[in-house]
């Protein structure tokens, strides 16, 4: 069979994930794509030079390593584009900086990342922008939060930490009613489990540093954009003088031929666990959307193929439970992330939160489920929940 580029798109997602970005004709047949170390881009000639009438001009435009990943996310999200950062945190930044200007009103969901409420309430104020935060259940009803200078919603669903699913069809409706852009920090369920551009959304965000790595050793963001958006965003982005080196854009992509099965692990063990954890004496919610119990269950089964790996629950008690919880636990580490194959836990902090967040009846504990046996795992949260209660 001759392999053509890009006929690879059509076929389904782990073929994508195996195949996506790279095709090996272009070096020599090696499956993987060569790394690239470059600044300088040599010319063959003045006239070349003077028209940048070549590929590539100079490697903070990208190289042949960058480019197999960016094909490859593109593939993935349907993308007309995509620029890589040096963080998830830059991946949500740099869109925010490339479509606000001052005077512009942003509306960014309450349940958002911690960090991305920091650039808001300090970087973009500076700059003049009418930042205002809004509830992640606010659906079709975010039109009247929609202002003649609305410029883009900012989504994230599910929630950073507590885990709210968004309608976004239906908040994509409104914004776009009214001219305004839908940008979507898409991490927890990566593209094979939500598309985010195939429900209307125009910019797709992802910290690559979580499953698209995954391997706690790599930070990097992508941003996709659809073909409305792209322009602006690469505009703004070569702008800043953004890039990352070949070495890590080598190593996600290596990530992504795998990220189909570990994340049908991650997810299938998340869901058990929560379902068990609703069963435990001392816990007394757990915030994952795939369960029944979920607010946002139905419109999760509607929109997402699966779930991610993490997710939270509240257990009785107050600080000092749960830092006894966290202390007992052998097998998962305390540390910030996830995505990696390793199982995380931490207690939340909603403290910046203006609309969420309020009302849990205990100590909020994150969980991201990694790829070792359930049992042990199972066995690690049972220490916990043990400890928890003799306090
Ligand atoms: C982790 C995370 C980020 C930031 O990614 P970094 O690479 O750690 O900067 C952004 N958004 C979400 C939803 C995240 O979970």
């Amino acid at each position: 069979m001759e392999k053509q580029p890009g006929k690879v798109a059509q076929t389904g997602i782990n073929t994508r994930l195996a195949h996506g970005g790279y095709d090996p004709r272009d070096y020599h047949g090696f499956v993987n794509p060569p790394v690239v170390h470059a600044s300088t881009v040599l010319f063959p000639d003045a006239q070349t030079m003077a028209n940048h009438s070549q590929q590539y001009t100079y490697a903070t435009h990208g190289t042949p390593t960058t480019d197999a990943l960016c094909r490859a996310i593109d593939e993935l999200e349907g993308s007309a584009g995509t620029v890589l950062v040096p963080s998830g945190l830059a991946a949500v930044t740099v869109p925010l900086l490339a479509f606000l200007s001052p005077g512009d009103h942003l509306l960014m969901v309450d349940s958002c990342y911690g960090n991305t409420r920091h650039f808001c309430k300090t970087m973009l104020k500076r700059l003049g922008i009418e930042v205002e935060f809004y509830d992640p259940l606010v659906g079709a009803g975010i039109e009247k939060l929609i202002k003649p200078n609305t410029r883009v919603i900012f989504t994230e669903s599910p929630g950073s930490n507590t885990f709210e699913i968004q309608d976004i069809p239906a908040i994509v409706e409104k914004a776009h009613a009214a001219d305004a852009i839908v940008m979507m920090d898409n991490t927890w369920a990566t593209p094979i489990y939500f598309k985010a551009l195939d429900y209307g959304v125009d910019i797709s965000i992802h910290a690559a540093t979580k499953y698209p790595a995954g391997h706690s050793d790599i930070l990097m963001g992508t941003i996709s954009a659809n073909e409305k958006c792209f322009k602006t965003l690469d505009a703004a982005h070569s702008a800043l003088g953004l890039c990352v080196s070949g070495d890590d854009a080598y190593q996600v992509l290596r990530g992504l031929r795998t990220m189909g099965v570990r994340m049908e692990r991650h997810a299938e063990s998340a869901l058990e666990i929560a379902r068990w954890l609703e069963a435990q004496d001392g816990v007394i919610e757990v915030l994952h959307p795939g369960l029944e119990s979920h607010a946002g269950n139905a419109l999760f089964k509607r929109d997402f193929c699966g779930a991610g790996g993490v997710f939270s629950i509240v257990i009785q008690g107050g600080v000092a439970q749960a830092q006894a919880f966290l202390n007992a636990l052998r097998i998962f580490g305390l540390g910030y992330s996830w995505g990696g194959y390793e199982s995380l836990a931490l207690h939340v902090h909603l403290g910046g939160r203006e609309i969420t967040g309020k009302n849990y009846a205990g100590p909020v504990i994150r969980l991201q489920i990694g790829l070792e046996d359930k049992a042990d795992l199972i066995a690690d949260i049972e220490n916990g929940l043990a400890a928890a209660k003799t306090v």
